[in-house]
């Protein structure tokens, strides 16, 4: 059986994709191995929303060349999308496939191992997550300015309900209790997000649906209300908000002003208690000044998220920022971004500290070192100790103190491990 093993970086759409070429990898009669292993086969999913998700994925792709100079090197994805010449030229990558032709890359490798044995029907497969992530859209329209993925994944379409629903149940019967519903812009979801969450939440098994990203101008009051009504929805939303300063927003390209994102999570919070709110901060994009960063650092604290992904700027070949002026100094860059860093653990350990003394709902994942960790559903890291057997089960937990590195919990009395 020759062995495949893969290497994801970006979102969970890309996370998703390559749980799609594993599985079909795995009914074509691949094993799976761990990329730091000697593999037949290396797939690289890679990103490129960051100079520094470019430099990432050229490292994964170089580690895999070197790991075995004689194995079969497959770099896909959005750098591999913008930059095939590039990443084509990397040593000892053999092919190179865009995103739209990600699907094809078990039959094209099925042509250079001719005495694969095929390991029985076609069909969704366990997935090596806990909680099980189903992509539901694809694409964006919106251009925002600094942004390459738009060009990465330009088509805009959405998978029928029935369909997403049909994933869903498969994955219950494997026995995932999470789905994390995704896209590149899944506010643009063509069906209706309400009505697909309505009908995954009828689904017996799944006990919580999760929503990745999703855009302050999509989140609308009848999908607050679903979400706020239905138990197995997940009391989290992941906002970009990027810039909390009106002008750096309007540079962006970003249709909202601050006003309207602090609305939508004030209607947000009122519907939906103890609302986790996450979000993506983008800091040193040219044209921030000083007063602009502090405008935006003061927003960031007025809206009190729960967790923070900050992101320095860097210029994406193509798009329209590569080309502003007013660029901010990489030092300055380092300043705002380790000051917005330092704002997010404040931010978080305030809305973890909420919960000591609380008991809540988690998700277990496997172990790391002595404790488990899990997620509640409003997104706060929990580490306890218990049995592996717990894994993939939501237990109940006591909530007793709020560190630095999460919140520590232990299992409330009657969960046996
Ligand atoms: S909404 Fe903007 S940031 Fe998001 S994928 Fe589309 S272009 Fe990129």
């Amino acid at each position: 059986m020759p062995a495949a093993a893969y290497y994801t970086l970006g979102c969970k759409v890309n996370q998703y994709e390559t749980e799609k070429i594993r599985e079909e990898l795995d009914r074509l009669g691949f094993s799976t191995v761990n990329f730091a292993s000697q593999a037949d086969v290396y797939v690289i999913n890679s990103c490129t929303v960051t100079g520094m998700a470019d430099a990432k994925s050229r490292r994964a792709i170089r580690q895999a060349a070197r790991r075995n100079p004689n194995a079969f090197v497959v770099a896909t994805g959005c750098y591999a999308e913008l930059e095939p010449a590039q990443v084509g030229g990397i040593e000892g990558v053999d092919l190179v496939v865009g995103n739209d032709q990600k699907e094809s890359i078990p039959e094209r490798l099925v042509a250079r191992f001719p005495n694969l044995r095929r390991n029985g029907g076609a069909g969704i497969r366990p997935r090596t997550r806990t909680r099980a992530i189903v992509k539901i859209q694809d694409g964006c329209n919106q251009f925002c300015a600094y942004c390459a993925v738009a060009y990465a994944r330009s088509r805009q379409w959405s998978r029928e309900i029935s369909d997403v629903v049909e994933e869903i149940s498969t994955l219950a019967g494997f026995g995932y209790r999470e789905i994390v519903l995704t896209g590149i812009r899944l506010g643009s979801y063509a069906f209706g997000l309400p009505a697909l969450i309505r009908s995954a939440a009828e689904v017996d098994g799944i006990e919580r649906i999760r929503l990745s990203s999703i855009e302050v101008w999509e989140v609308d009051e009848e999908l607050l209300r679903t979400i706020a009504e239905n138990p197995k929805a997940c009391r989290h939303l992941h906002m970009p908000l990027q810039s909390g300063d009106d002008g750096v927003l309007k540079l962006m390209r970003r249709p909202y002003a601050p006003d309207y994102y602090a609305r939508t999570v004030e209607k947000a919070r009122e519907m939906i208690p103890e609302l986790g709110l996450t979000t993506d901060v983008m800091v040193g994009f040219p044209g921030e000044t000083d007063d602009a960063f502090q405008r935006s650092y003061e927003f960031v604290r007025d809206m009190g998220f729960s967790r923070l992904h900050v992101f320095r700027y860097s210029p994406r070949p193509g798009t329209a920022a590569a080309s502003f002026s007013d660029r901010v100094p990489e030092a300055e860059k380092s300043r705002r971004s380790e000051l917005m860093i330092e704002l997010g653990t404040e931010l978080a350990d305030r809305f973890a500290g909420r919960l000591v003394g609380q008991t809540v709902d988690v998700l277990a994942e496997p172990k790391r070192g002595e404790f488990i960790s899990g997620f509640t559903d409003n997104y706060v890291e929990v580490r306890f100790l218990g049995g592996e057997s717990l894994r993939g089960r939501i237990v109940p937990v006591r909530v007793e103190s709020a560190t630095a590195d999460g919140v520590i919990a232990s299992l409330a009395s009657g969960i046996g491990d």
